[in-house]
């Protein structure tokens, strides 16, 4: 299948730090060597991916809101039927005329990073000292502008207890769209201390989110997760009721293992999802700097380096999975999840 939806990395450089963030390195070494994206080259991408039929373009980092062009690439995206979505930390979005611009310009969407429910302890996650305040500054923003919006928080082992607070935090402002997704292991981070140091193992996010969930579900706040752990690892008679109120499964799969999304870098990087940082299947960059894949693209996704990548991705992690009712939508959780644990002792 061609992408429905892309990631745009339009830039690594962030205004945070997260201590936990799949793409630590990159920042590190995008704030040095300050790389973005050049602007022509993301609409050639544009439009080379609309004309596969993409739908859905989500820019994201780094912090895409720092792309010095981000108005003129969402006005660009939307002028050819793209509905352009942001992926946020939401700092910059508490400038409410900023806001008001990419309105104008046709956003249609942006989730807002949220990793704590304490000024204090955002901040020492994020490693920056107001980014707490600037950040639900940015719901409201979203929010006084209708524009539609979720906030996201990242459980790992420096929030793990949060999760509760923040929906009630977010519950109480108003925020519709609270979601949940976990970090994992990732390519670039690998073996190192960044970032996959705070990784939990996939049984304390099951066990986590269980709790969440039903503590949650009597005081009727909603929250959703993405699933992109074991779904057996959640106990059976809770993750039907999850099921049931779409807190997970909302229709999400991985996309890697359908091949229905792609994550461009500024580097011409091609990668099956954002956390292959600088894994890529493909560069599509000419030596000229140019985009070099117009008309191109559909071909290389389905015949090329993309089909081998599918049919070495679709096998199951454990037996288990093999006769699973749940096999398809589950995939047997992230494939990073692999790299550092047995799915012999998790999956039974
Ligand atoms: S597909 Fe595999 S990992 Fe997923 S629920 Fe079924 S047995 Fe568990
Ligand atoms: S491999 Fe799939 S589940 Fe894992 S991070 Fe990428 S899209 Fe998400």
């Amino acid at each position: 299948m061609l992408p429905n939806t892309i990631w745009l990395i339009t830039n690594y450089n962030c205004n945070n730090r997260c201590s936990f963030c799949y793409a630590a390195k990159a920042c590190e070494i995008a704030q040095k060597e300050n790389e973005i994206m050049d602007y022509t080259y993301a609409c050639d991408v544009l439009k080379e991916m609309r004309a596969c039929g993409t739908q859905h373009c989500l820019l994201i980092g780094g912090e895409p809101t720092l792309y010095p062009e981000i108005i003129e690439l969402v006005k660009f995206g939307t002028s050819i039927g793209l509905a352009m979505k942001l992926v946020s930390n939401g700092r910059r979005l508490s400038d409410s005329t900023f806001v008001d611009s990419l309105k104008n310009a046709g956003l249609v969407h942006s989730s807002v990073s949220i990793e704590a429910s304490t000024a204090e302890l955002n901040g020492l996650i994020t490693n920056k000292a107001h980014s707490f305040e600037q950040s639900i500054k940015g719901i409201v923003n979203l929010q006084n502008a209708k524009i539609s919006n979720n906030t996201v928080l990242t459980i790992s082992a420096l929030n793990a207890a949060e999760i509760v607070q923040v929906a009630e935090l977010m519950h109480k402002n108003g925020v519709l769209n609270i979601l949940y997704n976990f970090s994992l292991p990732s390519v670039a981070n690998d073996g190192d201390a960044i970032g996959d140091a705070h990784s939990l193992f996939p049984k304390e996010y099951a066990d986590l989110i269980s709790e969440a969930y039903l503590k949650l579900k009597l005081k009727k706040i909603h929250i959703s997760f993405f699933a992109t752990l074991p779904l057996c690892l959640i106990e059976e008679n809770i993750r039907s009721q999850m099921m049931l109120d779409k807190t997970i499964n909302r229709g999400y799969h991985c996309h890697v293992f359908y091949g229905t999304g792609a994550a461009f870098e500024p580097n011409g990087n091609v990668l099956p999802c954002t956390h292959f940082v600088d894994a890529p299947l493909f560069n599509a960059k000419g030596v000229d700097g140019k985009f070099a894949y117009e008309g191109k693209f559909a071909d290389e996704w389905e015949n090329g380096i993309h089909k081998d990548f599918i049919e070495k991705t679709w096998c199951y992690p454990a037996e288990k999975c093999e006769s699973c009712e749940l096999w398809g939508y589950c995939t047997g959780g992230c494939p990073f999840l692999w790299m550092h644990y047995d799915p012999q002792q998790y999956i039974k």
